[in-house]
């Protein structure tokens, strides 16, 4: 345990260093993935390759059409570009809770607390990036099927629920190749598309929503892209993107840890 601890912070330290110059993570995103990182390793070289696999895919996507994403929603959505660490707790919190649990008293239940955390992390990540592009029409609300401009909390997309299903059935296909138990594998692949499902109803419902007088627009920002102070539109004042996504790990650590006790 001790050299695979060593052995991960090592690769962390390295991948959040590249991470961050390459601006994928911001300075307290590298230091938080860095203790993540470790964590994980140490648990088990599957947690680690799970973890890799979510990191580089949501890093690749995120580059994916870039400035195509930036201009269809860079003014609405609460941050673009580099994650900060706030978002690295949100997204991989969940799962290195997982793999610390596992690491001090092994249990399947942990296995699939932290697959379908991350198969949920994963799926909404990929529903997000892909969702942002302007491919095949405007997205429509989850609530009530009204269609709305890209990149508003709560929308979804046939391109993007294709995006969320294929992110969690690879984390589930992953564990399944590590020989995690069947039912954690089904279990994962099920609590990711709940998960990212569940973050559009929360979206959709009661995200807090801002509103920029200048441009007349929703955003999710405190200070809008133009340099105005935003005003509190609707939803609930603390439920910002990153407690969303942060239940959207938990409904998929929920709904995989079901299976468990079924
Ligand atoms: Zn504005």
């Amino acid at each position: 345990m001790i050299v695979r601890a060593i052995a991960g912070l090592v690769l962390a330290c390295a991948i959040a260093v590249i991470a961050m110059h390459a601006r994928a993570l911001t300075r307290s995103g590298m230091v938080t993935a860095i203790i993540l990182g470790t964590t994980v390793v140490a648990a088990g070289w599957a947690w680690g390759a799970l973890l890799f696999t979510f990191f580089f895919s949501a890093t690749g996507w995120s580059h994916f059409q870039a400035e195509n994403k930036l201009a269809q929603a860079g003014s609405r959505v609460a941050k673009a570009g580099a994650r900060d660490s706030v978002q690295v707790v949100a997204n991989g919190g969940l799962f290195g809770v997982a793999a610390l649990l596992s690491l001090i008293s092994p249990w399947d239940g942990w296995l699939a607390m932290g697959a379908g955390a991350l198969a949920a992390a994963t799926a909404d990540t990929w529903a997000t990036e892909l969702g942002m592009l302007d491919w095949g029409g405007p997205p429509r609300l989850i609530t009530n099927w009204r269609t709305v401009p890209v990149g508003t909390s709560g929308a979804v997309s046939r391109r993007g629920l294709l995006a969320a299903l294929s992110g969690a059935v690879l984390i589930a296909l992953l564990a399944a190749a590590f020989r995690w138990p069947p039912w954690v594998v089904v279990g994962a692949a099920a609590g990711g598309v709940v998960g990212s499902l569940g973050d559009s109803v929360i979206g959709a419902l009661w995200q807090r929503q801002r509103w920029c007088p200048r441009c007349q627009m929703g955003t999710e920002r405190a200070v809008h892209v133009c340099g105005t102070r935003t005003e509190h539109l609707r939803g609930i004042q603390w439920l910002d993107n990153d407690v969303v996504n942060l239940l959207c790990t938990l409904i998929g650590a929920i709904v995989a840890l079901l299976f468990a006790v079924w």
